[in-house]
């Protein structure tokens, strides 16, 4: 049965029956010497909850805000949560990133590896984590977003900057008015959030139960059944039509909640889409910049036509390259999703494989996520694997795959995963090894190999010397001209920030682009800070976004162009304004001579 009541609902917590106990908990918490994690297990320990029960930390942080207007403790909220924070943190890339998922939806591929999990968008299972936050929230996109602003604020997040990642099937596929509606509702969700309202109670009914389609068998799949089963069940629903009445907005809509953004105290800085690359248009490419897209994340699977061809991808390298090129003509970050093991592919075309994908221009995206394929039970890849024609790698082949990878991976992408977030449970056979990256790098460390991707240097919270940090360029070839990777590093190679900056070669192409240089992304690491807090010297609040920027309007004059444009996201309009940068229909711009 569908649970009416979203997981907000039961995770609220009231501190004020609770007075004593916390107040004691935090006074014990800032009388403290050294606060390390058995410290503060004794401290919650010596003031229970209900007698007997023990406070999470998010209750603890809860307390804190509920009882300190009027007592005279000595930090602000800020420093008492940073106190809390034991281990390193999911935002310490600078910003809070925000997954949500369309609801179970048609896909127009028939890829044999992709699960059918009829009581999820394509190709998630109902046991990954973000999988299931999306399930306990019907899917409903204003519900997804709260819900989880609500989850990173209670435990001490700030939720000042938001990347938002909309992931689900094929998300070009999905009718336009749907796709103008999600995007306004997960902004309605953040300026909402901001502004300290809660209107998850006027979030639409579930529409559909997807819990209750009984699950399809990989081994009996004829490659329409879930899409066949989806259409039914919405269908079914809707009264024939594929979304629901009140799942769809106008583009006037949209802009007013995007404008509201722009100077909310939760602002998107990145939005992120899921796609395949022979959805990608031209007018593809509008749509997703209108929507307020700055990244696109595309399955680009493998650069072999046959192999490609015998996984039932629907299409070919060409649209690949073709994809690559629109979007990065348009500015957007490129994060490709790559995997080995496909059927009919080997531990050794794989490497070679890799080795395309920066070796070869039209390729060379800014992100990667290595998704070694894994058997679930509700592929098209089982019959495949119980007829012998597919197996999974050795666990040393496929560890040699990925170092290969990960040794040629060049120091201006990241590698975000190197596995799929399936449940053990899930994996009929395949890898199962859930610390994949570590493994390989700890391999490639004792063959004395240094990975030189974005992640494996990224500074985190570790403290540097502003003194010490050092520019460098790094200039590469694309499809569509240049590229120069500019980044700030510490003398151990640590990154600290960096600019992408795009240098077209075709410089009379039409519409607002033509004869720009494009600002792609511009990344400052340290742990989220709140909008205008302080931030004792972090990287942030150094400048060294503006000193970058500086640098790209000189690069971009010297070689000619007279104007930079930025693919800035909803959220940072006001810090390029702040910089020189004037509106345009879809980008910002400032001269290069000014
Ligand atoms: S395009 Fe993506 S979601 Fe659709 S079937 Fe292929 S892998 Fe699955």
């Amino acid at each position: 049965m569908l649970d009416p009541h979203p997981r907000r609902h039961r995770n609220q917590f009231d501190p004020d029956p609770h007075e004593r106990e916390l107040v004691g908990i935090v006074e014990a918490i800032l009388a403290a010497d050294e606060l390390d994690a058995r410290a503060l297990d004794r401290i919650v320990k010596n003031h229970p909850k209900n007698g007997t029960g023990l406070f999470s930390r998010s209750e603890v942080i809860a307390g804190f805000r509920r009882f300190a207007p009027g007592r005279s403790w000595a930090v602000d909220e800020l420093a008492f949560i940073e106190r809390l924070r034991m281990r390193p943190v999911r935002t310490q890339s600078g910003v809070t990133p925000v997954t949500v998922l369309t609801k179970p939806y048609p896909c127009p591929g028939r890829c044999i590896f992709c699960p059918n999990d009829v009581r999820m968008p394509k190709s998630y299972l109902r046991d990954e984590p973000g999988a299931q936050r999306a399930e306990d929230n019907r899917f409903d996109p204003y519900l997804q977003t709260w819900n989880r602003l609500a989850a990173y604020h209670s435990i001490g997040h700030p939720v000042e900057k938001i990347e938002l990642i909309v992931l689900g099937g094929t998300w070009s596929f999905h009718p336009e008015p749907y796709q103008i509606w999600y995007v306004k509702r997960c902004f309605d969700a953040m300026n909402d959030f901001g502004a300290g309202m809660d209107r998850c109670a006027e979030a639409g009914a579930p529409t559909v139960d997807f819990s209750e389609i009984p699950a399809i068998d990989g081994r009996a799949l004829e490659s329409t059944s879930y899409n066949r089963v989806i259409r039914d069940a919405l269908t079914r629903s809707h009264g024939g039509a594929l979304v629901h009445e009140s799942e769809a907005a106008t583009w006037a809509e949209l802009e007013i909640a995007q404008r509201t953004n722009e100077v909310a105290a939760c602002r998107n800085v990145g939005l992120a889409f899921e796609t395949r690359p022979d959805e990608i248009t031209p007018g593809e490419v509008q749509r997703l910049r209108r929507l307020g897209g700055t990244k696109v994340q595309i399955g680009i699977q493998n650069l072999s036509d046959r192999v490609l061809a015998m996984n039932r991808r629907g299409h070919d390298v060409a649209a690949t390259r073709r994809a690559l090129a629109l979007l990065r003509a348009a500015g957007f970050k490129i994060h490709a999703h790559w995997m080995p093991n496909l059927l009919g592919a080997t531990p050794d075309g794989d490497i070679e494989d890799f080795s395309k994908l920066f070796g070869d221009a039209d390729f060379r995206p800014d992100e990667l996520k290595i998704y070694p394929c894994s058997l679930v039970e509700s592929a098209e890849l089982m019959a495949h694997h119980e007829s012998g024609e597919w197996r999974p790698y050795a666990p040393a082949e496929l560890l040699r795959v990925l170092m290969a990878g990960m040794a040629r991976t060049p120091r201006y992408c990241r590698i975000t995963r190197v596995i799929r977030d399936f449940s053990a449970d899930d994996i009929v056979v395949g890898n199962k090894v859930a610390n994949l990256r570590e493994v390989a790098e700890r391999a490639l460390a004792e063959q004395g190999v240094r990975c030189r991707e974005i992640r494996a240097r990224e500074i985190r919270g570790e403290p540097f010397r502003q003194e010490d940090l050092r520019l460098s360029e790094h200039g590469y070839a694309t499809s569509i001209g240049r590229e120069v990777f500019l980044e700030y590093t510490t003398p151990a190679d640590q990154l600290v920030a960096f600019l992408r900056l795009a240098l077209p070669e075709d410089r009379t192409q039409p519409g607002e682009l033509g004869g720009s240089a494009i600002v792609r992304e511009v990344h400052v690491y340290g742990t989220s800070l709140a909008l205008g807090r302080r931030a004792g010297g972090r990287a942030q609040h150094i400048g060294l976004g503006r000193k970058l920027i500086a640098r790209a309007r000189q690069l971009a004059a010297d070689a000619g162009y007279g104007d930079l444009a930025v693919i800035s996201a909803v959220g940072t309009r006001a810090y390029y304004r702040s910089l020189g940068f004037r509106d345009g229909p879809l980008y910002q711009h400032a001269d290069t001579t000014a």
